[in-house]
């Protein structure tokens, strides 16, 4: 099977009727590109970059940032890399940071919210990714927005450091994509919103289960209820996606749910136009993908809207596979 799947390393990523979605790998350093490019990813739909930034003592500089940013992007030859944005806080810490214990570290100080307390920091990643945005396809994304007041004050400080490059003389791509993470409910409810002021979004399984179910990801206690096919789960991502496409923009997946075989054909049907997996998985979905007809995909998907529970969902697709 292995071997099999070895001949679709540069075949399309396209339904057995022809529909085409791009696979993409997740990356966490500069150094995961070789087996993006020997599973045939066709693009890197999350880079990590909190990576960059842990088992140090002091914050990356902009040019060592820079340089790493620019390597992934030059790898990937004109296709698209998705790069987001420090993703800190909750479970991953950075002693340097000195950031505040709290109760609930994944409802509290993280991610977005801490880039834009501590811009200088913030800043630093922008003009970093600004600056290789100009030698290949770079997407800037932000991670756990909650609020458009995020997205637009996060969206501000990139158009500053733009500007101020441009000043500086340095090249920046000025069609640049910048979009965000889908994992808080309550931007999954308010996609609509976000559609206008965003290129894409990036759906993030991972936390978006554990929020709509509150259900901690790493707790054991509690893991029979992180349930990525529960119907509500299935109805948020649903509603991403009709509001990226009612817009005109489009939207991928990034949480493990997206590289899980018996999830393709649920996402297909739900018309997502972005998987984006670890490149170990990305020869298998494609494998996968083409075995699928889009309008049984999509009528699954309806089927599947309509259940009452994960275990009715989950059902449903075995049987379908
Ligand atoms: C997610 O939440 O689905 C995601 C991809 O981000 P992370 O796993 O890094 O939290
Ligand atoms: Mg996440």
């Amino acid at each position: 099977e292995k071997e099999e799947q070895k001949k679709l390393v540069n075949e399309p990523s396209i339904s057995a009727d022809g529909y085409q979605v791009e696979l993409a790998a997740n990356i966490g350093t500069p150094d995961d590109m070789e087996g993006v490019i020997e599973n045939g990813a066709e693009g890197v739909g999350l880079y990590r970059t909190e990576f960059l930034y842990m088992g140090r003592d002091s914050v990356p500089e902009e040019e060592e940032q820079f340089e790493a940013y620019r390597t992934v992007v030059e790898n990937m030859d004109g296709k698209p890399v998705v790069i987001r944005t420090l993703d800190i806080g909750g479970d991953k810490e950075l002693p340097y940071l000195d950031l505040p214990e709290e109760l609930n570290p994944f409802l509290g100080f993280r991610a977005i919210r801490l880039c834009l307390e501590k811009t200088d920091l913030f800043r630093t990643q922008l003009r970093a990714l600004l600056r290789a945005s100009h030698y290949g396809n770079l997407k800037i994304m932000f991670p756990m927005v909650a609020t458009l007041e995020e997205l637009r004050n996060a969206k501000a400080l990139v158009q500053e450091e733009k500007e101020r490059l441009k000043e500086e003389g340095k090249p920046v791509n000025d069609e640049l994509e910048i979009g965000i993470m889908v994992e808080i409910p309550s931007t999954a409810v308010a996609a609509p919103q976000f559609a206008k002021e965003v290129d894409f979004f990036s759906i993030g399984t991972n936390d978006l289960v554990q929020y709509t179910l509150a259900a901690d990801r790493m707790s054991e206690h509690v893991s029979h209820l992180y349930q990525p096919y529960h119907p509500a789960v299935l109805q948020l991502i649903k509603n991403v996606i009709d509001a990226s496409h009612a817009e005109g923009k489009w939207t991928g997946m990034c949480g493990e749910m997206a590289g899980e075989r018996t999830a393709i054909p649920l996402l297909l049907g739900l018309g997502l136009d972005e998987f984006s997996m670890s490149a170990t998985s990305v020869l298998a979905a494609r494998s996968t993908l083409r075995e699928i007809q889009l309008n049984t995909a999509q009528d699954l998907a309806s089927r599947a809207l309509t259940c009452s529970t994960s275990e009715e969902v989950e059902t449903m697709v075995r049987n379908h596979l």
